[in-house]
């Protein structure tokens, strides 16, 4: 069924657990996600990024996502990184329930006009808004305290920004970075700082860039020829210790990423005389299968549908 994002999400956060968003482009990863919501019972949020709806179209996305709807899985309807009010209003008319507006790349003024903008389309609608704070960038980058200050959600600028908004939820910065290289060295998240945030900000807070990245993927991508050196994400012990600490949603792109090209790596080398997709993709399909129900344990979502 489509739920409430705001609903599912302040539940999440009420009973320490985390709803996993996972980022969708195609019909295969789509079933992968759902069929492991389904096996161990998680709600899910499924989302499509601008970038996903310049590739498929967003008619075929929201439709997709219609059916996947349909089950017994609470499902939410997700536009991930809205930057331009075009697709948040795109989204909106194809029935997505809820909008992410990222103007965290603006100005603190001008990211609460944008979020303000975006609350007032969605709300009359019963559409939930997620905006951001704070810019996403590796710890590593951030050397010294006041270059942190400067990047990382800074705690009475977050509660601020929430009441000056009224989003339904809080993106926010505590070294965490999209991709597959989001550390250097030795990763951490600056949780003394989510802390601090959670203390004074209510709303469900949201975790993006938050792959893990897993060694044994990354090592069968390598066997059969993929180059991702130092790719390396976050660790999941960092992921409990946000979520203890009010995270409710947890973004996923890059970890399906890798078990779809790991699989389909396997595949091409495994199988050469094989020319059907659906054959091809099986690998792919199985590990991304895995790889999703795996999040839905970490994050505690397992058996909350
Ligand atoms: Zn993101």
């Amino acid at each position: 069924m489509l739920i409430s994002a705001k609903k599912i999400l302040t539940a999440a956060r009420a009973k320490r657990y985390a709803v996993p968003a996972f980022n969708v482009n195609n019909l295969e990863i789509l079933k992968a996600v759902m069929s492991a919501a389904e096996k161990i019972r998680s709600p899910v949020i499924i989302q499509t990024s601008e970038g996903a709806i310049e590739y498929a179209g967003i008619e075929y996305l929201a439709a997709m996502i219609r059916v996947a709807a349909k089950g017994k899985i609470p499902v939410v309807m997700h536009l991930d990184h809205g930057k331009d009010l075009r697709y948040v209003k795109l989204a909106l008319a194809n029935g997505y329930n809820s909008i992410m507006i990222d103007g965290s790349a603006l100005p603190y003024l001008k990211n609460v006009a944008i979020t303000k903008k975006v609350v007032a389309l969605a709300h009359p609608k019963g559409v939930s808004v997620e905006a951001e704070i704070g810019a996403l960038a590796g710890i590593e980058d951030l050397i010294s305290v006041k270059e942190k200050d400067a990047a990382l959600t800074n705690p009475e600028e977050a509660v601020r920004f929430a009441k000056d908004t009224k989003c339904d939820s809080l993106a926010i910065a505590i070294g965490t970075s999209h991709g597959a290289y989001k550390f250097k060295g030795k990763t951490h998240l600056d949780i003394g700082r989510l802390k601090k945030i959670a203390k004074l900000v209510a709303l469900p807070i949201v975790l993006h860039g938050a792959s893990g990245v897993r060694e044994d993927l990354k090592t069968m991508a390598e066997k059969y020829g993929a180059k991702l050196g130092e790719a390396r994400g976050v660790m999941d012990q960092d992921i409990k210790a946000a979520i203890k600490n009010g995270v409710a949603k947890i973004n996923i792109d890059t970890d399906l990423r890798l078990a779809f090209t790991a699989g389909m790596r396997e595949a091409l080398h495994d199988l050469p005389k094989v020319i059907d997709p659906r054959k091809l993709l099986e690998p792919s399909n199985i590990l991304m299968r895995e790889v999703a129900m795996r999040k839905m344990r970490l994050f505690g979502s397992a058996g909350k549908a």
